[in-house]
């Protein structure tokens, strides 16, 4: 079986593929739920042709880097007819939280994943496992496969080797098996101190992969777990836990970043053993690991985007210049175009940065698509149409979406008084302007040509007003609409019906490209324009906004109505990306 037409090869998909076509994975049984072997080994055939996982540990908000791992995986087995598990890594019993958990599970359905329907729900908690973990230890001690270590942890240190010289064997190592397995109970029963003995895996001091001496695999650590209480004062570490979540869940593919692939040795060497032990049925899940996201202007690393948050630097972890997926989701960006971005991006096994508008314009691309376009003046001034009667009301058409004549139109109404853009008239204009200046005549988008004659200024030279008399036979829609030919074509809202709102004009947190490069700090390069502001003219249908609608606003960008900050009749609205890429490499 070939990769789904559509969808551009990449080394994953070939693995995929190549096992897909050996059948490696079609003897597969699942019973249903996680379980070892003997347990999966008596279900039905797995009808999912291959199993992914999205396993993050619940201690931080899910960011951009995330949304990669996520599409990928829930990605992969949709594009294959398979199921991608959601499984809280939850191994470490002091850092975990409800907060993260809730907001992770949003935030993967924000981005149109599902992992439940009518026959499975592959939400998993790994601390549920701990039992398993537990007895899957106790069979590497009996089957030699392990043993107990009572040095300290600077002995153990010390002796671990380097790089070049290889390491020493604990004194320990030699342990019957019996007298292992009885101090590794009197462990779990709670009779030692944390850091008094440690369980390690018995493989090779000597071994060229510093992985692979004795890894620990069991420590003492009396703390209490979110989820199990005080049952445990022994936990699985890391990289012995995870190889066997994913077995205990038939993953078949498990793919996780590059700075994993030293562990892959013992992910395989452990699950070997237990397979051998009749713990787990074959085939062995395998990883796969491929190289993380990294973003130019953007910071991923969760200790700096604490210090971004503790610090103030940002209004919290949902700030729309937060590169958090609740940020982001503020922020107007769609799960569509993180989609996008995650398809263009692809997936390789070498360490790349990727520029922050490749980002924004897969965002672009689908707000360009799937927004309406809406009439906002954000920089308001005053037009003056004298010649049209001061209370006199007139409908104009506007269409929603130019591609989309489906989507209607929306009468806007025009009126003696306007707002329009301060940039849109010039009492002196440049070379090649074409919008409003004395004596120059211009369209008022969706209604009339009309001809500027003049501006109104303050005491201190200040424009506060332009005039204008408008064309009457050149309105838009109607046939002598085309009559007169101008180059400008301006957008407007009537003073009278504006809506006047607060607008967010959110850009890039960072100015620099590699925030922190060369030894500075990265709150140096912070943007001091991230946020502006403002208070805008808006057409008056912007007022029935709901929480998170998305709009076109004319000539100026993709903009949002925030989903915290709105009340309902007064959306306050954020900008997610401009028009064009302002940032542009010469520009
Ligand atoms: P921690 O430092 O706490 O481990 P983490 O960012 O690795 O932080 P996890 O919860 O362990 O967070 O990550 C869950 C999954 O997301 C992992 O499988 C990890 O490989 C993947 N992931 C994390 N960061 C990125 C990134 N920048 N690009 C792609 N995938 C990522
Ligand atoms: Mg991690």
């Amino acid at each position: 079986m070939s990769s789904p037409a559509e969808k551009p090869a990449n080394f994953i998909r070939n693995i995929i593929d190549a096992d897909l076509a050996s059948g490696r994975h079609a003897q597969r049984r699942w019973s249903g739920r996680p379980g070892p072997g003997p347990q999966q080994a008596a279900g039905e055939p797995d009808t999912a042709r291959i199993r992914t996982r999205f396993p993050p540990e619940p201690n931080g908000y899910l960011h951009y880097g995330h949304a990669k791992s996520i599409c990928l995986n829930f990605g992969l087995a949709l594009d294959y007819g398979g199921r991608c598990h959601l499984r809280f890594d939850d191994t470490n019993p002091e850092k975990e939280e409800q907060e993260y958990v809730d907001s992770i599970v949003d935030a993967v359905h924000w981005l149109g994943f599902r992992w439940r329907d009518e026959r499975e729900d592959n939400l998993y908690y790994a601390s549920d496992y701990f039992g398993w973990m537990y007895e899957f230890a106790e069979g590497l001690i009996r089957s030699g496969h392990a043993y107990v270590d009572s040095q300290s942890a600077e002995e153990m240190r010390a002796n671990r080797g380097t790089l070049t010289e290889p390491g020493r064997n604990s004194p320990y190592r030699d342990r019957s098996p019996a007298e292992n397995l009885d101090i590794f109970r009197r462990m779990k029963a709670g009779e030692f101190p944390d850091g008094t003995h440690v369980l390690r895996a018995k493989i090779d001091m000597a071994s060229g992969n510093i992985n692979m001496r004795d890894p620990a695999i069991y420590r003492i650590r009396h703390a209490e777990h979110h989820n199990t209480g005080n049952a445990w004062c022994v936990y699985p570490m890391y990289t012995y836990a995870h190889p066997i979540e994913d077995a205990l869940e038939n993953i078949t593919h498990s793919i996780c970043t590059l700075e994993f692939e030293d562990q892959r040795p013992f992910y395989d060497w452990l699950l070997e053993r237990l397979a051998e032990l009749g713990l787990l049925e074959r085939p062995l899940p395998q990883q796969i690991e491929f190289a993380r996201l990294n973003l130019s202007y953007v910071v991923l690393s969760k200790r700096k985007l604490i210090q971004l948050v503790a610090e103030r630097h940002v209004d919290g972890w949902d700030d729309p210049r937060m590169p958090t997926l609740v940020g982001a989701r503020r922020r107007g960006f769609t799960p569509e175009g993180f989609r996008l971005f995650a398809e263009r991006i692809g997936v390789s096994k070498a360490d790349s940065w990727i520029d922050m508008s490749i980002l924004e314009d897969c965002m672009r691309e689908h707000l360009n698509e799937a927004a309406e376009r809406r009439i906002a003046v954000l920089d308001p001034l005053r037009l003056i149409v004298d010649n049209f009667p001061a209370d006199a009301e007139e409908d104009c058409e506007a269409p929603n979406h130019p591609l989309k004549p489906e989507l209607g139109r929306r009468p806007v109404p025009f009126t003696r008084e306007l707002w329009i853009e301060r940039e849109d008239f010039a009492e002196d204009p440049p070379k090649g302007y074409h919008r409003l200046y004395p004596g120059n005549m211009a369209r008022l988008r969706y209604g009339y040509v009309v001809r500027c004659t003049g501006c109104d200024k303050d005491a201190d030279g200040r424009v506060t007003a332009v005039h204008c008399e408008y064309l009457p036979e050149t309105k838009s829609g109607t046939p002598g609409a085309d009559g007169v030919k101008v180059k400008g074509n301006l957008h407007w809202v009537s003073a009278k019906h504006a809506y006047g709102a607060e607008v967010r004009l959110y850009d890039r947190l960072f100015s620099a490209e590699s925030p922190g490069a060369d030894g500075r700090d990265f709150l140096a390069d912070l943007n001091p324009a991230s946020k502006r502001v403002i208070r805008a003219q808006l057409e008056p249908a912007l007022r029935e906004a709901a929480p998170e609608d998305r709009f076109q606003f004319e000539r100026h960008g993709y903009f949002v109505a925030d989903r915290v900050d709105s009340a309902p009749g007064a959306p306050v609205f954020n900008r997610a990306v401009t028009l064009k890429d302002s940032w542009a490499k010469g520009k």
